[in-house]
């Protein structure tokens, strides 16, 4: 079967034939959302939140769904069939097409579909037993981090510093609180209590976040939602980042400051442990 098998507006074909115009609005602007969905077994993971997710980045730039969720999931379970490898990662992209150059919206809109698969590669033993490390700057970025927009030069650029410094991530601060990190979602455990920032427009609402909470929750695991302020995350027990790649990953260093002992804390692996079991136990329900 060929490998690279990608989806644009309508077609399945060879990632190297695809194109699309330069006039392309996501090209031009940045003006388009998208959604990353793991699947595991060739079964993609919590595909109902993500569609829901990418309603409301899409809601939240104006454009309309091309697609209904019941296309979205045959077309996901297609790409995903047409492509190697049973632990994929599906990208979607919807940007507001091509048009000639102006920043107002087009009056007609073709929306520009695009999907593609790459192997899903979660981290490494080694770094799930060690954690990484990460530094902290500050949340630059604009006030719709609710919205996956293909806009993500701030977090490229946020990215970039923690690849210079040697880091797995950039944990943020805007006005002295915790937001996210530049590709996921931050959690710290203070006194044994899990602490996450609440979901608005600063940050990403995460699908690991939620499952993460859910976990959390369905255990028993005292956790609360509210604004951490700098002090308490560099004063932090544990400190871990979450996303659908990462999963639930301990971070021990903070600009070169051991987090609590320097290594992955108890909360830590046991919520790693439950993560991996609630992932097994919705795939046997999925195949
Ligand atoms: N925040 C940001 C800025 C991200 O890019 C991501 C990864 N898409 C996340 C959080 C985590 O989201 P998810 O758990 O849905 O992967």
């Amino acid at each position: 079967m060929a490998s690279d098998t990608i989806y644009l507006n309508g077609e399945f074909m060879p990632l190297e034939e695809a194109r699309v115009p330069v006039l392309d609005r996501g090209f031009i602007f940045g003006d388009g959302v998208y959604e990353v969905v793991p699947a595991y077994s060739r079964h993609p993971f919590r595909l109902a939140e993500h569609l829901k997710r990418l309603q409301n980045s899409l809601d939240g730039i104006r454009l309309a769904n091309p697609l209904s969720d019941a296309e979205w999931t045959a077309l996901t379970h297609e790409l995903i069939k047409r492509n190697d490898g049973d632990d994929q990662s599906i990208y979607y992209q919807v940007t507001r097409g091509p048009a000639k150059r102006a920043h107002e919206f087009p009056l007609e809109v073709k929306q520009t579909v695009f999907m593609m698969s790459n192997p899903l590669v979660t981290p490494p033993q080694a770094q799930i037993d060690k954690g990484v490390g990460c530094i902290t700057a500050t949340d630059f970025r604009w006030l719709k981090c609710d919205l996956k927009s293909v806009s993500l030069l701030g977090n490229c650029l946020l990215k970039q510093m923690a690849v210079d410094a040697g880091a797995a991530e950039v944990v943020m601060f805007r006005d002295g609180y915790l937001t996210e990190a530049s590709a996921s979602n931050v959690f710290i455990v203070r006194n044994g209590v899990l602490l996450a920032p609440p979901k608005n427009h600063l940050i990403l609402p995460g699908i690991t976040y939620d499952v993460v909470i859910e976990i959390a929750k369905a255990n028993k695991m005292p956790i609360e939602l509210r604004e951490i302020s700098e002090h308490e995350v560099r004063t932090a027990e544990e400190i871990w980042v979450t996303s659908s790649t990462k999963e639930v990953l301990a971070v021990t260093m903070l600009d070169d400051e051991p987090v609590g002992e320097g290594k992955p804390g108890g909360t830590f692996r046991r919520m790693h442990a439950l993560y991996q079991d609630f992932k097994q136990t919705v795939m046997r329900r999925a195949a």
